[in-house]
Parts: structure tokens; C-alpha cells; sequence
């Protein structure tokens, strides 16, 4: 109830939530007492969580925050919402969303900007939470849920979670099944926890997390007890600096905030190595044509007969054309029509393969890293802090938002683990994130280190 009048007061002005279930609360929480009396509480027994638009949710609004999926209720529940279900918690509501997750300022959803809770010392101006998770970033910030669920295909859990002070992790690739959850680019996608601390972040992924015949991607290996990882020592342990993501144009006080983290490692135990990833500054163009390809494909589904919207036209292709027209957003026509272009006769080498190789060149760069001892990676979350809302300079300029994906995409093009966690905050008192990168299926070793940094 707390949770409820909390979003109440407040979601006019932050705009998190698109769909809020108090009563389908109320009634979870009334069945989690009932299951907390007899002694057969679950792990997440009566958690109030709220639930990114993306993954479908039985008989609740699912959108992805595209008009085109207007009015669909799926009579399905994603993997990941059902585990979370069968642990005990309690949904509160869909949360806002880039429209597909195509974003990084979740100014792409058909449903408005998100607002960041926190401003600037001395100012007025409102900042986006960043994207795609921006609602699932913003709601945890503002205390509108315990936890939420949130995705990442080139770092829309990592990138919000750094531009409100909470903490964010995508797992390993195969960690949590896709299965009901809204496909972007399908080898990229994973779906992961934002939280307010890392052991609220362990304590979600480990419920998240399972292998699912409905997903072959997802890997049959146990999920550990990350919370037991908390609090371990890191005295052995190597950590890799990679000189490539000191990008040209980044701010002092980010280099700062790196070398920050860096003592409290080495204070902590830790070994620091300087490491080199040196593909590291092909990994934004080669995710600008890998992600968009996919969802070109992924995107060819909405036609206007399965889903959702259908505007009518003179015949079936009209039809078709007039409800992709309209159903979709400018983002997401960009993206359709970059991967069509990349997938289509005589491009499909000299871009489409060309870019799957840096790929494998982008992974083998970690491989080799690892291979030589490092146990994790430290590096900046995102190159600033929050921007402003509808600015100028990045609405005119889509490369230059894809920008803010510089530290992040990488881990998405090599499958690897990455969590962004608090570390300080800029001259104007907002606050920034570092980021740790582990081996695959190595989750515990980056909450164990980010504990250290929180
Ligand atoms: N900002 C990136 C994009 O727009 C990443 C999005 C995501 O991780 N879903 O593609």
C-alpha cells in the first residue's frame, strides 16, 4: 500500500510506470501473508517489484511501449516475471521504456520521457534516467518499487542504472531465458535486475536467472547464491585497466571517479593490471549494424494481423503498410531500415559479416584478458552523467546519442557479464557509475567487487 500511494504521488511528475496493478498488488501481497503465516514463504515473499514493459506479463498490458502493440494482453508470462512470481513477489505495474528498448534516454517511448528524480545542484532542469530501462531506473531511484526488472542489449540496464544512482546488472548471455520477453536483437538481449544496492541485485538475479527448455540460448548451470558472494575478500584477485576506454572528449571527473575505484580495489586487496582491448573502438559501429539487422528481423512480425494495432487499408500489403506507418515510432523506422539496408543483397557482406567478425575479434580481445589472469574489468559506466531532457544537440543527432553506449556495448558483442554500480557524483552533485566485467557466467566475482565500490 505503501508502494502504491508512493506512485500515486508521484508518477505524474516521473511518468515511470505506464500501467500500475494496484489491485493485482494487493492481492499478491494478500496471497504472500497467507503463504508468510504458514511458514512457506519464498524467497521474494511479498517484494513489491515493477515489471519493464518488455516482458509480457499475463493478461496486463504489454507494449514495449510501441503504439503498434497497442492494446495487447498476452495470455502468456515471460520466464523471468514467473520466477520472480514463484519466489513470492508482488507486481506493481509495467514500467516505461525506449519504444523496442531502442534508446538511451527512454525519450523513444510512444508514452513520453521519463524523468530522472534527480537534478543538478542549483537547477531546475529536468534530466532523463537514461535507456532503455529508464523507467525501471527511474522508479527504483524514487523508491516506487523495491527492485526492478529491466533488459540490456547494448547496455539499457547498465547506462540507466549509472544515471541514478542504482545499481544495475546484465548477466551473462544465456543467464536468464528470453522466453516472453519482447526480442530486440535477440543475440544481444538479457534480462537482469536494477536495484538500489548489490545485494538487492544479487538477491533478484538469483531469482531471475534459470534455464528454460522454452529458450535453448539459456545454459543449463546452476545459479549460485550471489548473496553469499557479498563481503568476500579480494586479496589474490587481478583487475584489468583497458586504456581504450579513455575516449577522447570524456569529462575529468569521470577519469577521476576510475581512478577512485581503482584505490578502493587495490585498498580492497586486489591486484590492478594494465590490459589492452584494442577492438575496443569498432564495437559501436559493428552493434549499430548487428542490433539493428536483428531487429529488422525481429520487428517483421508486427503486420497488423498478429498483434495489436491494425489500420485499415485497400488491400492486405496497404493494410500492412499503413499500420507499420503509423504503429511505429522515428527510432524504430530508423533501426528497420539501417538493418534492412545491412541485410539486403550485395551489402549483407561488406557490412552485415564484416561486422560479426569484429564480433569475434571484440570477444576474443576479452578472451585473451582473461586467459592472462584477469579476474574482472574496471571501467566507466557511461561517459557523463544525466543529460537533459529533449536536448538539442542529441535529438538532431542520433550518432551522437549512440554515443553514450561507448562502454557498454561490448560486453553485450562478447556475451560477458557487466554491472554498473554508484561510485560518486559530478561538480553538479548527480551521480556516476563504474562498471566491472567478468568472465562468463562469472556473476559472483562482480558482485563481490562491487560491493566493495558501493
Ligand atoms: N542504447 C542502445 C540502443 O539504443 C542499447 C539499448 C538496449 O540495451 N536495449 O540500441
Amino acid at each position: 500500500e505503501a508502494y502504491i500511494s508512493a506512485i500515486e504521488a508521484a508518477n505524474d511528475k516521473l511518468n515511470a510506470y505506464v500501467k500500475v496493478t494496484p489491485e493485482k498488488a494487493l492481492q499478491m501481497a494478500e496471497a504472500s501473508d497467507g503463504r508468510l503465516a504458514s511458514g512457506k514463504g519464498g524467497a521474494l515473499e511479498g517484494i513489491p517489484l515493477g515489471i519493464k514493459d518488455l516482458f509480457a506479463t499475463e493478461g496486463i498490458h504489454t507494449q514495449a511501449c510501441s503504439h503498434i502493440l497497442d492494446g495487447f494482453k498476452p495470455h502468456y508470462e515471460s520466464t523471468v516475471t514467473q520466477n520472480l512470481w514463484d519466489d513470492g513477489a508482488v507486481m506493481l505495474g509495467k514500467l516505461n521504456m525506449d519504444e523496442f528498448a531502442m534508446g538511451s534516454s527512454n525519450e523513444t517511448s510512444y508514452y513520453g520521457a521519463v524523468i530522472n528524480p534527480w537534478r543538478s545542484a542549483g537547477s531546475n532542469q529536468q534530466l532523463v534516467p537514461g535507456g532503455s530501462s529508464g523507467g525501471s531506473a527511474a522508479a527504483v531511484a524514487a523508491h516506487l518499487c523495491a527492485g526492478a526488472t529491466a533488459t540490456d542489449t547494448g547496455g539499457s540496464i547498465r547506462q540507466p542504472a549509472a544515471f541514478t544512482g542504482t545499481v544495475g546488472i546484465k548477466p551473462t548471455y544465456g543467464r536468464c531465458s528470453r522466453w516472453g520477453t519482447v526480442a530486440f536483437a535477440s543475440s544481444l538481449d538479457q534480462a537482469g535486475p536494477i536495484a538500489r544496492d548489490v545485494r538487492d541485485a544479487a538477491i533478484l538475479l538469483k531469482s531471475m536467472a534459470s534455464v528454460d527448455p522454452k529458450d535453448t540460448t539459456s545454459v543449463d548451470l546452476p545459479v549460485p547464491d550471489y548473496e553469499a558472494a557479498l563481503g568476500q575478500s579480494l586479496k589474490g584477485m587481478k583487475i584489468g585497466i583497458p586504456n581504450e576506454y579513455r575516449v577522447d572528449g570524456m569529462p575529468e571527473e569521470i577519469e577521476t571517479l576510475w581512478q577512485q575505484g581503482i584505490a578502493w580495489l587495490k585498498d580492497a586487496g586486489a591486484e590492478i593490471v594494465n590490459i589492452s582491448l584494442p577492438h575496443t573502438k569498432y564495437a559501436l559501429p559493428a552493434y549499430y549494424i548487428v542490433a539493428p539487422a536483428e531487429a529488422s528481423s525481429n520487428l517483421a512480425r508486427y503486420d497488423g494481423v498478429r498483434y495489436g494495432l491494425r489500420v485499415d487499408g485497400k488491400d492486405i500489403v496497404d493494410m500492412y503498410e499503413k499500420t507499420r506507418a503509423a504503429g511505429f515510432g522515428k527510432e524504430v523506422k530508423r533501426r528497420i531500415m539501417i538493418g534492412t539496408y545491412v541485410l539486403s543483397a550485395g551489402y549483407y557482406d561488406a557490412y552485415y559479416i564484416k561486422a560479426q567478425k569484429v564480433r569475434t575479434l571484440i570477444k576474443r580481445d576479452f578472451e585473451l584478458a582473461f586467459n592472462a589472469g584477469v579476474d574482472a574489468i574496471l571501467t566507466p559506466a557511461t561517459p557523463s552523467s544525466a543529460f537533459g531532457v529533449a536536448d538539442e544537440n542529441l535529438a538532431s543527432d542520433p550518432v551522437k546519442m549512440y554515443l553514450n553506449d561507448i562502454f557498454t556495448v561490448t560486453v553485450n558483442m562478447a556475451g560477458l557479464p557487466g554491472i554498473a554500480v554508484p561510485a560518486g557524483l559530478d561538480h553538479g552533485g548527480l551521480p556516476l557509475g563504474l562498471q566491472l566485467i567478468g568472465k562468463p557466467f562469472d556473476e559472483e566475482t562482480l558482485f563481490k567487487t562491487a560491493h566493495v565500490i558501493e
